[in-house]
């Protein structure tokens, strides 16, 4: 093969690939990264494919092999162009997805000036600034100019500059920042002066390090001795002590407190399940047969996370290697200890709070198959895990695992997809599977397993009880604090027992918006169409779409008025009513504005574990995976937040919320209640998510969907411009939808709508306007494809947030 079809790294490039003349004398495989020549520059691709002829008549030669190596096996290669093909990305955003981090690095503009040094009497104060800076050795950045003259300036300057023939440009890929992690240490040092006198605790210290085989942490030593960083200076000042950095090599994992784990023996639901995904496995294993899609059914609690240990070890005895998504990897470090106890030292953790570097470390790691199992969030399931026999999806039906940018792809289907690339088995994992999925399960696309018990407290325990309030009969008895009097009894009662308490608000900030008395006016981000949130820390206003700051005004901006009213409750300002009517409780709260550097998730769940506090007030994170058997209560403060958003999925999305919130209640031997308020008690999502009813849910919203034609009955298409002209944005959105209604006459495709063009929901984000084409048909992917779209556009096939 001469020839090669390259995905190369420009935006320009956009689906395509482009052929490149393979130099005698190279040796090129498809997957390999190589650099090519493009227009004036030289850029990064990837080689997906050798062909005996050029697509093209006149190619241009590759001009190097990055890395002999390949990056993508032939499976991933086809996954990326099935990404590519599916949601309409580039072809190296999805190629990208599968690269090393930190591969994708930048091309690097250099400017040198011409030599001999040029005449520069006749140029401007602006020019002759530039000429100076690049009259040095070795040229330097353009990025440098764009800093110290601000970026236009210094294109137009340069490139005037260029044309005259006085610099030179040259390009240059940009140099990787993978540092390796380095750890201060301290040992003794071979000076041992006995003259100087030591102080006890640096006695201490250096018997410490004598008995010691090496150089050990500081901070270990500093722990172990109670020795300051002062007065350890000193002693290294008299040479009796050194400190150094030590490369070290990092443990995706800390092991200190992981016990190993060993299989529980099963329940007779759960070896049923077991069995079949066994089977699954075998199945694969035999080679040929087409993989399993398994979507297993479980309460929460009812052992779905001891399975997917079990099917993991069954993969590895086969000789296979396994990935697991989880929703979001910070908010799960109690599954994470998990599978580590199960599989020491086998599992590797994908995190985005790694350094580049670690990630690197990782990614090399992984392909070099030293894991059993590979766990992170969306982007995990590009790991290049080799040998993979079992891709599990715990919480399937998370929004988290639908990608917001480009491309924009759903991690579960993409899992489907290299499954059936690579012949490994899928198991999805839900309490509340995903509406969609559950219909394909129950079509036999997927094979539905069910674990309809909880095994905790013990088998076949009860779920909680679910009291749904209705708020409306609360202010009719007068009743206007936000806890309804069912809730602040249960309350009451589980912090007088010593029980523990979670409060769920799915709104941040103290009020959620700010209106004046007299006009009505409500104060908005300037940038974004939403109301301004107040935040108690600080007494600032603050828009949740941008995190646009800014103090509160004196006085209505419309009318003058001051009677400004803070209205709505966030969960800061439910925290200074638990404080107020709940004095003797003590509570903590967990939303994303207390996790910082120095208060991580896992550090505020670990607090609540031990009971620092009696009331736990949180966001959705309080819903996600919390294990805690002391918990007896979950009061759901109000359930209509996620209900009367826009958005076809409101009520999936509040009976998962619902749902998964509930399962926090009553994990212990002591049992537990949930409590729900809500001005629509007589809603389906709601009434389902009391009963723990999933079939019933599922019966009314598949109704619903059939009805109105929404997935899983068809497909949608969301398409977006966005502009800072509002006219100019609805103009171009209307012209797009008629040239799309004249293909779907002109090509004859049946069964596609328009909905639209319309303002989103959120009209304004980050000062740009936004309007919308909703698609609703079959074979979007298809119809779209060949369709010119010019900038400004997004296209998001499958979409999940019709929101934002
Ligand atoms: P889920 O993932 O469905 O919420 P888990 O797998 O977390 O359920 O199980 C809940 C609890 O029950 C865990 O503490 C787990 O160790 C325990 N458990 C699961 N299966 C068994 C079993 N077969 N025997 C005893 N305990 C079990
Ligand atoms: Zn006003
Ligand atoms: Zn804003």
């Amino acid at each position: 093969m001469r020839y090669a079809e390259v995905s190369v790294n420009s935006p320009v490039a956009q689906r395509r690939t482009f052929s490149y003349a393979i130099p005698s004398g190279m040796a090129v495989i498809p997957g390999q990264a190589v650099m090519v020549p493009f227009g004036e520059r030289e850029l990064q691709g990837i080689v997906m494919e050798l062909s005996p002829h050029p697509a093209v008549e006149d190619t241009r030669d590759i001009i190097s092999i990055i890395d002999n190596k390949p990056f993508l096996s032939p499976a991933y290669i086809s996954l990326a162009r099935w990404i590519s093909d599916y949601y309409l990305s580039p072809l190296f955003d999805a190629v990208a997805l599968m690269l090393p981090p930190g591969f994708e690095r930048k091309t690097v503009t250099l400017l040198s000036a011409a030599k001999p040094a040029p005449d520069v009497s006749s140029l401007n104060e602006t020019q002759r600034r530039i000429m100076e800076t690049v009259s040095g050795e070795g040229g330097v950045e353009l990025k440098k100019l764009e800093r110290a003259l601000g970026k236009k300036k210094a294109a137009a300057a340069v490139s005037q500059l260029v044309r005259q023939g006085l610099i030179a440009r040259s390009y240059e890929l940009e140099s990787v920042r993978v540092k390796p992690k380095t750890e201060f240490y301290i040992c003794l040092s071979g000076s041992n002066s006995e003259a100087a006198k030591p102080t006890p605790r640096q006695a201490k210290l250096i018997d410490f390090l004598r008995g010691q085989t090496g150089p050990i942490p500081w901070a270990a030593a500093r722990e172990a001795t109670g020795c300051s960083r002062a007065s350890a200076d000193v002693l290294a000042k008299k040479g009796m002590v050194a400190f150094q950095q030590v490369e070290v090599r990092r443990e995706p994992i800390s092991y200190e407190k992981i016990v190993t784990s060993y299989p529980l023996s099963l329940t007779s639901d759960q070896k049923a399940v077991f069995n079949a995904i066994k089977t699954g496995l075998g199945r694969v294993a035999g080679g040929g047969a087409s993989p399993d899609v398994f979507l297993l059914q479980g309460v929460t609690g009812s052992g779905k996370t001891e399975i997917y240990l079990q099917a993991l070890a069954e993969a590895v005895r086969l000789g296979k290697k396994g990935i697991v998504l989880v929703p979001e990897i910070s908010l799960t470090p109690q599954t994470i200890e998990r599978f580590a106890s199960r599989f020491p030292h086998r599992v590797a953790v994908l995190h985005s709070r790694l350094s580049l570097g670690e990630q690197y470390d990782e990614w090399r790691r992984i392909r070099g198959g030293e894991f059993d199992v590979v766990i992170g969030s969306r982007s995990a399931i590009f790991a290049p895990q080799p040998d993979l026999g079992l891709i599990i999806i715990d919480e399937e039906h998370e929004w988290t695992y639908k990608q917001d940018n480009s491309p924009h792809y759903h991690a579960r289907d993409v899992a489907i997809k290299l499954a059936e690339l690579t012949g490994a088995v899928v198991v999805l994992g839900s309490a509340t599977p995903d509406v969609e999925s559950y219909h394909r399960a129950k079509n036999g696309d997927y094979k539905l397993l069910e674990l309809p018990e909880r095994v905790v407290p013990s088998e076949g325990a009860a779920l909680p009880d679910v009291e749904v309030v209705d708020m409306r009969e609360e202010l009719k008895a007068g009743n206007r604090s936000i806890f309804s009097r069912s809730l602040a009894e249960a309350i009451n009662e589980a912090v007088a027992e010593q029980e523990q308490v979670i409060l769920f608000l799915n709104r941040r900030g103290g009020s959620t918006f700010i209106q004046c008395r007299r006009c009505g006016f409500v104060l908005r981000c300037r940038r974004c169409e939403v109301p301004l949130a107040h935040h108690i820390a600080g007494d600032i206003l603050t828009c949740h779409q941008c995190n646009y700051k800014t103090a509160i005004p004196q006085a209505c901006p419309n009318c003058s008025s001051r009677q400004l009213k803070f209205l709505g409750t966030g969960t800061q300002k439910l925290e200074q009513e638990v404080r107020y009517t709940f004095p003797r409780a003590r509570h903590m709260r967990w939303d994303s504005d207390v996790i910082s550097r120095e208060s991580s998730h896992e550090d505020i769940l670990n607090r609540f574990r031990s009971r620092q506090a009696e009331i736990l007030i949180g966001t959705q994170m309080v819903a996600k995976g919390l294990d805690i058997p002391s918990v007896t209560l979950v009061g759901v403060i109000s359930a209509d937040t996620s209900l009367n958003l826009p958005d076809f999925r409101a009520g999936e999305r509040t009976f998962q919320l619902l749902s998964q919130v509930a399962g926090r209640a009553g994990r212990g031997p002591l049992g537990g209640r949930v409590v729900i308020q809500t001005f629509s008690p007589e809603h389906y999502a709601i009434q389902a998510a009391a009963s723990h009813d999933y079939a019933s849910f599922y019966e009314q919203e598949i109704e619903h969907r059939r009805q109105l034609h929404n997935p899983p009955f068809s497909q949608l298409a969301r398409l977006v411009f966005t502009h800072t002209n509002d006219a100019a944005c609805q103009r171009e959105a209307e012209r797009v939808k008629d040239y799309l209604a004249g293909e779907i006459d002109t090509r004859g495709v049946p069964g596609i709508s328009i909905v639209g063009p319309a303002p989103t929901f959120i009209h304004r984000l980050r000062g740009r306007f936004r309007w919308q084409l909703m698609l609703r048909g079959t074979g979007l992917s298809a119809f779209l494809s060949p369709i010119p779209f010019p900038q400004g556009w997004t296209i998001d096939i499958d979409p999940m947030n019709l929101i934002q």
